[in-house]
C-alpha cells in the first residue's frame, strides 16, 4: 500500500498533491480545519436516488444488504450506466471544489443547494468513483490507509527522513501541507515550526501507578489530573482562539476563559489545558463542561450558573519560538515566567508517600486522581506515551464507538433504546457489545439527537450508524463470546457518558481488551 500511493504523489501537481493526500485518508479538509461537509447520510441518499432514478427508500434497502454505502451506490450507478451518458469527467480538484462549495454553503436555502451539487456530482461518476465519492462524503474510505501510511508514502515518493515528515506533521496537522514541504525539499520539513492559530495535536496519558511510574522514571511532576475538558489556547498580538481537544475551535462558546488567559500574559502563547467547570468550590462533573462546549448559544445565560476555570499545564510556544523540544520541567520555568494565572499547581517529587498524599488531596477536592509526568520529557504531539501517566481509581470503563442501535419501547419508542458499541483494530471497527443500562431519560434524549441525522441503514427496529460518536462503558467483566467477530463481549455493561470531546481514532483498541481479559482474576492466564 505505502509503495502504491508513493508511487503516485511524484505525478501530482502541487495544488492536486494536498487533496489527494486527503482523499485517500478519507478526509477532505485538514484536520485542524474548522470546515465540514455538513451533509448527513440521508442527502446523499436523496442525491443517489435521483441520479439512479429511484427512491431513496431503495438505496437505504440496497445499503442495508450490501452493508456499504460505497457499495451500494457502485451498484445502483451501475444499472444507471446503461441508460444514460456522462456529461463530464471528474477530476480530483473539480470534486473538490465542488465539495468546498457544499462546506462553504449555509442559510436557509442550503440543503437545497447542496443537494443540488451531490446530484451533479454523482450524475458524472463513474460506478466505481460512485463507491469512493459516496464514503469521502460520510469521510469512511474504508480502504485501510492510515496516518502512518500515508506519512511512510510520503517520505518515501520524495526521499525524505520520515521522522522530519513526522516532526513537519505533529505541528501542521495536516499531512497534505505536509506532502507539499516533503516535494519541496528536507530543508522545508526542517524548517517547519509550530504557528498561532494552527492548533498541534495534544499530547497524552497512559494509565499508570504512582510507584511504578516513579520506581521506572525517578524524580515526577505531579498535577492534578482535572476532570473536564481539554483546551489549546492560541493568542498572538491581541488576537487569541480557543480549540477543543479535537482542534475544533471553540473561542465563541467560552469567551469567559478566553478574557481569563488573555489577561494573564503579555505574550504570544500556545498553551495547554483543562477547562473545569464549578459552582461554590466544587468541580462540577465533566459532562457540564462538555454541554457548554456543545452550546455555542445562550451563553450568556450559562455564564452565570457555573464558573468555568482554565488551569494551564503547558506551553508549546512563546514569542515565534517551538518550546516542544525543551524538557517538561524548562517549559514549565517558561510558563511560570510569561503566565501570572490560572497555571496548575506542581509538585515535583521522587517521594511516593509525598505524591500519595497529592493523591488523597486531588480526589478529597473533587477531582479525578493525579497526572504524572516525567520532568525531562519533550512534548510530543498526538502520542500517548509513557511520559505522561494518569493515575486515578481503578473503576473499569472502556471508551467505546457507537456504531448502531435499536429503536426503544414504550415511552422510549420515540428514542434509540439500546446501542451497538465498538472497539477497533488497527482501524476496522469490530462490535463488543450491546449497552441499555445506564442512561437517563434526559441521556437517551441527547443520544437519539446526536445520532439521528447518522443513520446509515436500517432493518426492522436495527438500525446502523455512521460511526463519529465515542461514549465511555463500564462493566463487570470482559467475556470470551463466540457472538462477537472480535471473540470478546462484556459482561453488564453499562452507559458512563458521552466522550463528545474524543474522536474515534481513540477508542479501545481489540488487543486492550485482550490484555484486560487476561489481567482479570480467573481468567485462565
Ligand atoms: P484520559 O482522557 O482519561 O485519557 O486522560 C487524559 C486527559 O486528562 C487529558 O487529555 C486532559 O484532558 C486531562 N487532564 C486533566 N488534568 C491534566 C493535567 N494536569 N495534565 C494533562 N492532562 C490533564
Amino acid at each position: 500500500m505505502i509503495d502504491r500511493i508513493s508511487r503516485v504523489l511524484p505525478d501530482l501537481r502541487d495544488d492536486e498533491l494536498p487533496v489527494f493526500i486527503r482523499f485517500i485518508m478519507g478526509r477532505i479538509f485538514p484536520d485542524w480545519s474548522p470546515e465540514k461537509l455538513g451533509i448527513g447520510p440521508n442527502l446523499l441518499y436523496e442525491g443517489v436516488a435521483y441520479v439512479a432514478g429511484t427512491r431513496k427508500e431503495d438505496v437505504v434497502e440496497r445499503i442495508n444488504r450490501t452493508g456499504d454505502v460505497g457499495r451500494a451506490v457502485e451498484e445502483l450507478l451501475g444499472k444507471k450506466e446503461q441508460t444514460s451518458f456522462f456529461a463530464e469527467d471528474l477530476a480530483l480538484l473539480d470534486v473538490y471544489r465542488d465539495l468546498t462549495s457544499i462546506a462553504k454553503t449555509g442559510g436557509t436555502r442550503s440543503q437545497r443547494e447542496k443537494l443540488r451539487v451531490v446530484r451533479r456530482l454523482f450524475s458524472n461518476a463513474r460506478p466505481l468513483e460512485g463507491r469512493y465519492l459516496a464514503r469521502i462524503m460520510l469521510e469512511d474510505l474504508r480502504i485501510g490507509v492510515g496516518e502512518g501510511n500515508v506519512r511512510e508514502a510520503i517520505a518515501r515518493a520524495f526521499s525524505v527522513d520520515p521522522y522530519l515528515v513526522e516532526h513537519a506533521f505533529q505541528a501542521k496537522n495536516d499531512l497534505g501541507e505536509v506532502a507539499l514541504l516533503a516535494k519541496a525539499g528536507e530543508e522545508r520539513l526542517r524548517e517547519v515550526r509550530i504557528a498561532p492559530f494552527h492548533p498541534v495535536k495534544m499530547m497524552l496519558a497512559q494509565q499508570g501507578s504512582i510507584a511504578s511510574a516513579i520506581a521506572e522514571n525517578g524524580e515526577m511532576a505531579a498535577e492534578y489530573k482535572y476532570d473536564g475538558s481539554r483546551f489549546q489556547f492560541h493568542k498572538e498580538g491581541g488576537t487569541c482562539r480557543m480549540y477543543s481537544r479535537r482542534l475544533e475551535e471553540v473561542t465563541d462558546a467560552l469567551p469567559d476563559i478566553v478574557e481569563m488567559l488573555q489577561r494573564a500574559t503579555d505574550h504570544d502563547v500556545i498553551l495547554d489545558g483543562e477547562v473545569i467547570a464549578i459552582r461554590g468550590d466544587r468541580p462540577l462533573p465533566f459532562q457540564n463542561v462538555l454541554r457548554r462546549f456543545r452550546r455555542k448559544h445562550d451563553v450568556a445565560s450559562l455564564r452565570e450558573e457555573i464558573r468555568m476555570v482554565p488551569n494551564v499545564f503547558d506551553i508549546l510556544y512563546l514569542d515565534g519560538g517551538t518550546l516542544i523540544g525543551l524538557p517538561l520541567s524548562e517549559r514549565r520555568a517558561r510558563l511560570q515566567e510569561v503566565v501570572t494565572d490560572h497555571i496548575a499547581p506542581q509538585v515535583v517529587s521522587d517521594d511516593p508517600g509525598e505524591i500519595g498524599k497529592m493523591y488523597e488531596d486531588a480526589l478529597a477536592a473533587g477531582h479525578e486522581g493525579l497526572m504524572l509526568k516525567v520532568p525531562g520529557s519533550p512534548y510530543t504531539p498526538g502520542v500517548r506515551g509513557k511520559n505522561w501517566i494518569k493515575v486515578k481509581p481503578e473503576v473499569d470503563t472502556l471508551d467505546l464507538a457507537v456504531i448502531g442501535a435499536e429503536w426503544g419501547e414504550g415511552k422510549r419508542a420515540h428514542v434509540f433504546g439500546s446501542f451497538l458499541l465498538a472497539c477497533q483494530d488497527e482501524g476496522v471497527l469490530i462490535p463488543l457489545s450491546k449497552v441499555a443500562t445506564g442512561f437517563s431519560d434526559e441521556q437517551l434524549q441527547e443520544m437519539h439527537a446526536l445520532l439521528a441525522d447518522h443513520v446509515v441503514s436500517q432493518s426492522g427496529k436495527e438500525v446502523q450508524f455512521e460511526p463519529f460518536l465515542v461514549v465511555e462503558a463500564g462493566y463487570s467483566e470482559i467475556q470470551k463470546s463466540p457472538n462477537y467477530a472480535g471473540g470478546f463481549a462484556l459482561r453488564f455493561p453499562r452507559f458512563v457518558r458521552i466522550r463528545d470531546d474524543k474522536d474515534i481514532a481513540e477508542i479501545e483498541t481489540l488487543e486492550s481488551i485482550r490484555e484486560r481479559y487476561f489481567r482479570q482474576p480467573g481468567s485462565g492466564s
